[in-house]
């Protein structure tokens, strides 16, 4: 898989993906991330990138010039329809759709050229997403000062779902999310500290108790924190 970042501050990522599973995805090949300054793009002689917002109001709005060199250069076209398959142009907003595990999920099985745009001020001329986007990703429901921290989540949480990424000695079967269920909870030695012992079903051994416990456990946490992946509300799977 190939992922190249738009953004107005390259060195923001200068090491965020040189840590643990994404490194070593990269390492392996398994995926190639190249952050792009948006600013080279632009050909104005100031290189501008910002400009005030049509209609009035407040902040700046990032040009729409250089974000569609940008993707002429990544892609070979700004035309949608002629993008290459598994061709994903995402912009980072908290207008968007929220991202899910399974969006992730399926960018992991689908896209092989992701493109991110990373929003900055009051966002990104709206003629970026009428006509180069074709996911428009929020990753909650709080608004960021940029896009390059949701960028960050959108990258690790898509990599790690990759062949191969995950060592064998883990897996995302069990994931919060991957199931409909949050997680169970974990414990490590020792078997007692500070007066908390672990649950005895984990010491025993017997692996049907254990797997029975867990999905018990999982059930619980998902329903005392998160009831709606339970019935659905919120538009939740
Ligand atoms: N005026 C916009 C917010 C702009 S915030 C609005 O109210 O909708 C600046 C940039 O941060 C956005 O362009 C976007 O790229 C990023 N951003 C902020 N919140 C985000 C979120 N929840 N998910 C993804 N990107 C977000």
């Amino acid at each position: 898989m190939k992922i190249d970042v738009l953004t107005i501050f390259p060195e923001y990522f200068d090491s965020i993906f040189e840590f643990g599973i994404i490194r070593r995805a990269k390492l392996a090949g398994i995926v190639a991330i190249n952050v792009h300054d948006i600013r080279e793009y632009a050909t104005d002689k100031h290189r501008m990138v910002d400009d005030r917002p049509f209609g009035g109001g407040d902040g700046m709005v990032l040009k729409p010039e250089p974000i569609f060199a940008a993707i002429e250069n990544l892609i070979g076209t700004s035309d949608r329809d002629a993008y290459p398959t598994g061709t994903q142009v995402v912009l980072l907003s908290p207008q968007g759709k929220p991202f899910k595990q399974a969006t992730a999920q399926s960018f992991a099985d689908l896209a092989k050229h992701i493109v991110l745009i990373c929003g900055r001020y009051e966002g990104v001329d709206e003629r970026v997403n009428d006509a180069l986007v074709t996911d428009e990703i929020s990753i909650g429901d709080y608004v960021l000062s940029g896009g390059e921290p949701a960028a960050v989540v959108v990258v690790d949480s898509i990599v790690r779902l990759l062949p191969n990424a995950l060592g064998s000695e883990t897996s995302a079967e069990n994931d919060s999310f991957s199931d409909g269920l949050l997680d169970c909870p974990h414990y490590t030695r020792p078997a007692e500290f500070r007066g908390m012992a672990v649950p005895e079903v984990l010491l025993n051994g017997n692996h049907a108790e254990i797997e029975k416990w867990r999905r018990e456990k999982a059930l619980e946490k998902t329903r005392s924190n998160r009831n709606d992946l339970l019935t659905g509300e919120n538009g939740d799977m």
